[in-house]
């Protein structure tokens, strides 16, 4: 089935609001296995509504409309969307009820009692957080038709509740995705990697960027959630033994959330020094529920005193090698192992720019170093190709931190790039 995509409302036409609506449907409808052929904004504009509508029931099987369903005058998608597939609205007496107890009032305004009036024959999507309830339904040339409402913290629940079961329910085949994350391999070579494999149909192979990271999504297509399950896994096996130590995981979604459930199995704890990353590692691993139990503490050593005070790293290193150095990192990760007591410690230092880079410690350059209180392992980030900024070194860096701890858990060499 092709679907596609009409956001309305004219401040997204403006700029003035970013698009996130699009992107929330799109990877639904990708999680689906439904292929997306076109999205479009419009604005609040009734005949340019209505000639965007009328052309995408035409040549689509499923229209999402996203926006304007709401109470105020500028609101048009429900009476433009059901005028142009050929639908009366009737008022549907339990959204009603809904907006009523919504306000606490016995007869809300007109404008508010509006949103309870929805195509004829429709299945009704409750909005649970908000007044505009969605609604899906057919046209007459069959064409499926899904509205929902504006505020992603509307349109997100509705999706996930109560439009998507509805999609998955009209389906005659099952879809199943899993993920295979991968760390230390860029998107392109894993492409490559992968060429033989991109051309299988069912399962379907996809790689797709992320932050210095990479995914290969794995989908396939059955009558049954087993059977397609099942079609999945030659593939992924398949991918595991290209990529070997590269595969981090499938479908745990972030190195942090496997780092945390890795040293939660393995009865570990771990503790962060960080200078050029300020913080963002121990962000990243505090983001994770249950960190509490793995996670002793986390400092920012910025200042070469605060390395030497805190971590007891050493005057004469620090003086001799420089804060942004193998010896300082190493420093770091063993200073904090003995300030924390953790099983582990990590230490980054480096520089995130954009400027303080000279032609010997270059922007981009940063160590992170390991230890377990026996053995430290350095790591060297040396920046190459285009320019980077500073958020990207900063993510990178942290990345590579956890990818060094999640090996060390697993028993792999813990500097291997
Ligand atoms: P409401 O009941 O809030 O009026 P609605 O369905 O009528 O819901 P709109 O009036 O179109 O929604 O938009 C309300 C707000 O929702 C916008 O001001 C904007 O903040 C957000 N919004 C609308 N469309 C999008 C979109 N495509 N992406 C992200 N945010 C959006």
């Amino acid at each position: 089935m092709n679907a596609e995509i009409i956001s309305v409302g004219t401040e997204l036409l403006l700029g003035a609001v970013v698009n996130t609506d699009t992107a929330i449907v799109a990877r639904a409808l990708s999680e689906l296995g439904i292929d997306l052929m076109h999205t479009c904004v419009v604005g609040d504009n009734p005949q340019r509504l209505k000639e965007a509508v009328e052309g995408a029931i035409a040549r689509s099987g499923l229209l999402i409309m996203t926006g304007g369903l709401g109470p105020t005058a500028d609101d048009l998608t429900k009476e433009t969307t059901a005028a142009a597939a050929g639908k009366r609205l009737v008022l549907h007496e339990e959204s009603l009820r809904r907006i009523e107890n919504y306000f606490n009032e016995k007869h809300v305004s007109e404008n508010q009692a509006k949103q309870a009036w929805l195509p004829e024959g429709c299945t009704v999507l409750q909005n649970d957080n908000g007044t505009a309830p969605g609604c899906a339904f057919q046209a007459e040339n069959g064409c499926t038709i899904i509205m929902l409402p504006g505020p992603p913290s509307e349109l997100t629940p509705m999706l996930n509740n109560y439009a998507v079961p509805y999609l998955k329910k009209s389906q005659e085949y099952t879809i199943v995705s899993h993920n295979v994350h991968i760390y230390g391999r860029g998107e392109a070579p894993v492409a490559q990697m992968m060429d033989d494999l991109m051309d299988s149909e069912n399962p379907t192979l996809a790689p797709y960027a992320n932050e210095g990271e990479c995914y290969l999504r794995v989908t396939a297509k059955a009558r049954t959630h087993e059977e397609a399950d099942r079609m999945c896994g030659p593939l992924i096996e398949e991918i595991r033994s290209r990529l070997g130590n590269f595969v981090y995981s499938v479908d745990v979604n972030s190195l942090e959330e496997l780092v945390v459930k890795e040293l939660a199995e393995k009865g570990k704890t771990l503790a962060t020094a960080e200078s050029c990353t300020g913080g963002l590692l121990s962000k990243r691993i505090t983001d994770v529920s249950g960190s509490s139990g793995v996670f002793h503490m986390g400092v920012v050593t910025y200042a070469n005193k605060a390395k030497e005070e805190l971590l007891g790293v050493p005057h004469e290193t620090l003086e001799q090698h420089g804060a942004v150095s193998e010896e300082t990192a190493r420093a770091m990760a063993e200073g904090i192992v003995r300030k924390s007591g953790s099983d582990l410690g990590v230490g980054i230092t480096g520089i995130a720019g954009p400027e303080g880079g000279t032609p010997e410690k270059p922007v981009g350059l940063i160590y992170i170093a390991l230890s377990d209180g026996e053995n430290t392992w350095v790591a060297k980030r040396s920046p190459i190709g285009r320019t980077k900024s500073r958020d990207w070194h900063r993510h990178c860096a942290a990345s590579q931190a956890l990818d060094m701890v999640r090996r060390y858990l697993a028993g792999m060499p813990v500097t291997e790039q």
